[in-house]
């Protein structure tokens, strides 16, 4: 049986009212569920022949994905008028397809079953037909969820917007200046550091060294429960603009967009080897370049302009630390791991709040390093946004 190329609908239908759309990392939703069968799919959908057009949901995750097949056959009732003699299916139908498979997925999603409650389609964007489908063909249907809240920021561009703004409010930002020691008063408290361009004294010293922090804390004098891994990135030669959204493939472990410039920008998970090598290793650029041209196959031939790798801190509870040091005068933030960007912002605001006021902000007093002695870990790695 010929397999007719794959189809994608990202769903974006309006939602019955309900309390909220399902998000992307939801914490409750559990991973891939048992396949469909057209029983079911008869409980969970109104229509009915000759409109009903799916088979068999293969494979579901709540509030993620869907795929589900429809076998296409001679007897289709469009057949006999599209066309007579050349059977092709209307390509208006496999959108149909795409949008009962995306309506299950809204339906088993939000438990609207036995509601009486209707998914309706909304709208749909750009659709565009590859190949026809005839008869005999095995239809591949692929819908999945539009995290809409979500968004993209020039991380370059945040950074220097904030130097920016500190270097007004009189902060002194000093480049290419390295920490190569801590000043200790006689107490032991840390007063100050030694630097590549001299010492720089200070009543307390506020450390976010990120992937370095075990490297720092270590000549200050104590361990941090801190592993360093390399995350890697990739940028392609520039393309006529190609791709105008952001892919995430939780299934193959990889995010790819398009820059301004034309660059794709492409990335995956961690290097599962600790490391400070900033260039990371070539079973993950394998793996995610892989998953970019499987996804991707027009990509194939795109050449990599360059790749690099930062280190990041992940501690094992994959939440942030801010907040003391066993030493006194040294104040820590860290642990951001593969999420730090976006979170940064009040990493800082909470560790400065606890720099000049010796308290901990409200917001980060569960955060405090304290909690790998006391047990009182935080379970909520999945709601922190750190994919690790
Ligand atoms: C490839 C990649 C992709 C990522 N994608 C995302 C994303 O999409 N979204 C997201 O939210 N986060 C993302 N992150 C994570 C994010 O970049 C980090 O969590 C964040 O930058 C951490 O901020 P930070 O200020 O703690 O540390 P950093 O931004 O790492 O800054 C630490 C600084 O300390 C300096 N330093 C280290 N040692 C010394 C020393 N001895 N002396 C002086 N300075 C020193 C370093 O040079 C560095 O400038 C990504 C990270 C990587 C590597």
């Amino acid at each position: 049986m010929q397999r007719a190329s794959s189809t994608w609908m990202i769903w974006r239908g309006m939602l019955p009212t309900k309390t909220r759309e399902p998000r992307m990392n939801d914490s409750n939703t559990s991973p891939e569920q048992a396949p469909i069968d057209v029983r079911r799919i008869a409980q969970l959908l109104p229509h009915r022949f000759p409109f009903l057009l799916i088979d068999r949901v293969t494979a579901w995750e709540p509030g993620k994905r869907l795929t589900a097949i429809k076998n296409v056959t001679y007897n289709e009732p469009f057949f006999q008028g599209h066309f007579p003699g050349r059977p092709i299916m209307p390509g208006v139908l496999i959108i149909e397809a795409l949008a009962q498979s995306a309506a299950i997925l809204a339906i088993e999603t939000l438990e609207l079953a036995g509601s009486g409650k209707l998914v309706y389609f909304m709208s749909i964007d750009e659709a565009k037909f590859r190949n026809p489908v005839e008869p005999g063909c095995l239809l591949d249907l692929h819908v999945g969820f539009v995290q809409k809240r979500a968004g993209t920021a020039r991380h370059d561009a945040v950074v220097w917007g904030y130097a920016r703004a500190a270097s007004a409010l009189g902060v002194d930002i000093v480049e290419g200046c390295e920490v190569k020691g801590f000043v200790r008063s006689p107490s032991g408290s840390v007063v100050g550091i030694e630097t590549s361009m001299g010492r720089i004294v200070a009543d307390k010293v506020g450390m976010a060294v990120a992937g370095h922090s075990s490297v720092l804390a270590g000549m200050a004098g104590f361990r941090l429960p801190v592993t360093s891994y390399a995350l890697q990135a990739f940028v392609s030669e520039p393309l006529k603009p190609a791709l105008d959204t952001v892919v995430l493939s939780l299934a193959t472990g990889m995010y790819i967009s398009q820059s301004d410039k034309g660059g794709l920008v492409i990335g995956g998970g961690l290097d599962r080897y600790s490391s400070y090598a900033q260039r990371g290793n070539a079973p993950v650029i394998r793996d995610v370049v892989g998953s970019v041209a499987e996804q991707f196959p027009p990509f194939r031939r795109v050449r990599l302009l360059r790749h690099w790798a930062g280190i990041v801190d992940v501690v094992p509870d994959s939440s942030p630390v801010i907040g003391e040091t066993p030493v006194p005068g040294l104040y820590l933030n860290c642990g951001w791991g593969t999420g730090g960007f976006k979170a940064i912002p009040v990493g800082g605001w909470t560790l400065a709040h606890h720099i000049a006021t010796g308290t901990p902000h409200p917001v980060a007093r569960p955060f405090q390093l304290e909690r790998f002695k006391t047990g009182a870990l935080i379970d909520e790695a999945a709601a922190s946004g750190i994919a690790h």
